[in-house]
């Protein structure tokens, strides 16, 4: 007869063996932060009650007919979440499980690699192989009960004796290095999971509340003006200080440095990532008051467009509005087929310029159209450009960036911010062209930065209070026709001043209501960049 194993034992080996092959950088991030005389005792404390802590979980659940299947599944998901802590040393939260789940087929088709596929292999299936094969002998219902009991109050046991007996010391380390939770797997992503579950729950019951009912465009505006055109867009990724226009030693910004702009050089985003960047750029909410309950609970600035009586377009070729435009226009252009712009299901940003016309053409009146970039998407920043843009050689060509050196790396990202400019600036170009019959403006602001290597980290997605500033400082641009600066009587020069002030996302929500001449009683004054430079206001001044 095959030999048989028992329930206990596997449970206790899946959870040895996640605990130490799945947190590498758990591990590695300890050791690298404690000091030679802590470090016995601090690392066998955690690594026992990361060992009973996972144990208990698992324990809980190992229930005869459903353990393989939820074995299999962690150590599956564990095997993923560990590639991607190892190898581009992002950290999983709320945050970061969001973006996992909403990013899109083709995306997680440009982060498969040789070597994910061996770390799956060998953290995933293997073991999980195992555990199907494996001969489980599963005590009765009564046993596994009084079993489960146990063992949970063992682990726990353990766990609080860890705790107590270096409190001290454990304590204090937690303290100050909170963030190395979001490291530990596999609970970072069950209690991720658990709460965004709980959230999506509550969610569904949310009936949104109207913001800005009261908006409507403020009756002084120039008499002769014309309907009006303003683009949004917003950037996916771009960094603040790889743009030639805020002093990067590159000229990665030739075209838009020859337009008229307005470059805002010193701007920070609400966070290190689109899920949750976005729907806070959009909300009423400061970054301080913003939370993503918040964000589904209330209807953001393209309502308020919307109730003042604009049509709100989205253009999308990214992971589409998140949450943002539930009311208005929503237009994916991430997948079309369309081979001038787009190969295997990838597409370069000037897609959002096809057929723009037609979409302004259809109805008159005022329009906010919204273009949501692929920008910077990484790590395979080479797909985001095409050829003739590849500029600064060699550049990265894989989604392993740790096998690239740090000069392909940036090569590759500078290539599509040069791209980004050429895009940005055919997009000013095609309002030049309306201006006949549109006031005409443009808003460009990234989500959020990206980090290149730097300190070893790569990516985005860090919880914001370790957030490096390549994460969190991001370009924001402005350009107004001359009939719009007549029309909505905006002083460029006094902009333009204003141009080295400290800014951030928390402006975007009231800049944009200004800017399209709404009034409504949302409207804050203090964050609205344009109210200031109002010409009228300023010749009241004594
Ligand atoms: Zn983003």
């Amino acid at each position: 007869m095959k030999s048989s194993i028992t329930l206990w034992k596997v449970t206790l080996l899946i959870s040895l063996f996640i605990t130490i092959f799945g947190n590498f950088s758990f591990w590695s991030h300890l050791t690298n932060r404690l000091s030679p005389i802590d470090e016995p005792l601090i690392l066998i404390g955690f690594f026992i009650i990361l060992l009973a802590l996972t144990n208990l979980l698992f324990t809980l659940v190992s229930f005869k007919p459903v353990f393989k299947l939820i074995a299999i599944i962690v150590l599956l998901t564990s095997a993923s979440a560990a590639y991607f802590m190892d190898n581009y040393a992002v950290m999983i939260d709320k945050t970061m499980i969001r973006n996992v789940l909403a990013t899109d087929f083709h995306e997680t088709k440009e982060l498969m690699s040789f070597r994910l596929i061996i770390t799956i292999l060998l953290l995933g299936i293997l073991p999980s192989w195992l555990v199907l094969k494996a001969n489980i002998k599963y005590p009765s219902l009564l046993k596994s009960l009084f079993q489960k009991t146990a063992i949970s109050v063992i682990c726990a046991g353990i766990i609080a004796t860890t705790l107590y007996t270096n409190f001290q010391e454990l304590s204090f380390f937690s303290r100050n290095n909170r963030e190395l939770q979001h490291l530990i797997n596999p609970e970072n992503y069950i209690l991720s999971l658990k709460s965004i579950i709980k959230r999506q729950f509550i969610d569904r019951n949310i009936v949104i509340k109207p913001i800005g009912k009261d908006a409507s465009k403020k009756p002084n505006i120039g008499e002769n003006r014309k309907p009006s055109l303003v683009v949004l867009v917003l950037g996916e990724t771009a960094r603040s200080m790889n743009f030639s226009l805020n002093g990067y030693q590159r000229n990665t910004n030739p075209l838009l440095a020859k337009q008229d702009i307005i470059n805002f050089s010193d701007v920070s985003s609400c966070g290190t990532a689109t899920a949750v960047s976005v729907p806070c750029m959009f909300s009423k909410f400061t970054r301080d008051e913003f939370s993503h309950s918040k964000g589904k609970q209330y209807e953001n600035l393209l309502d308020v467009a919307k109730h003042a009586g604009y049509q709100v377009h989205w253009r999308d070729n990214n992971t589409g509005c998140q949450g943002t435009c539930g009311r208005i226009t929503f237009e994916n252009l991430a997948n079309i087929k369309l081979s001038e712009f787009c190969k295997d299901g990838n597409c370069i940003d000037e897609v959002l310029l096809h057929n723009l016309q037609s979409v302004v053409n259809e109805k008159t009146g005022d329009k906010l159209i919204i273009l949501h970039q692929k920008g910077n998407h990484g790590p395979t920043y080479h797909l985001r450009y095409p050829k003739e843009f590849e500029i600064f050689k060699p550049a990265c060509k894989t989604n392993q960036l740790r096998s690239c050196s740090n000069e392909e790396i940036v090569n590759a990202y500078d290539n599509a911010v040069l791209y980004s400019d050429f895009f940005i600036s055919q997009t000013i170009d095609f309002l030049k062209k309306n201006s006949e019959s549109y006031d005409t403006a443009m808003v460009y602001m990234s989500d959020h930065g990206e980090s290149l290597g730097e300190n070893n980290l790569y990516l985005h997605g860090l919880p914001y209070f370790i957030a490096p500033e390549y994460q969190t400082k991001v370009p924001f641009i402005v350009w107004l026709s001359d009939n719009y600066q007549k029309s909505y009587d905006i002083d460029k020069s006094c902009l333009n001043q204003k141009s080295s002030h400290k800014l951030s996302h928390d402006n975007l929500f009231s800049s944009m209501i200004g800017l399209l001449g709404i009034q409504t009683q949302v409207h804050d004054e203090k964050l609205d960049i344009f109210s200031s430079c109002n010409k009228t206001i300023i010749t009241k001044k004594p």
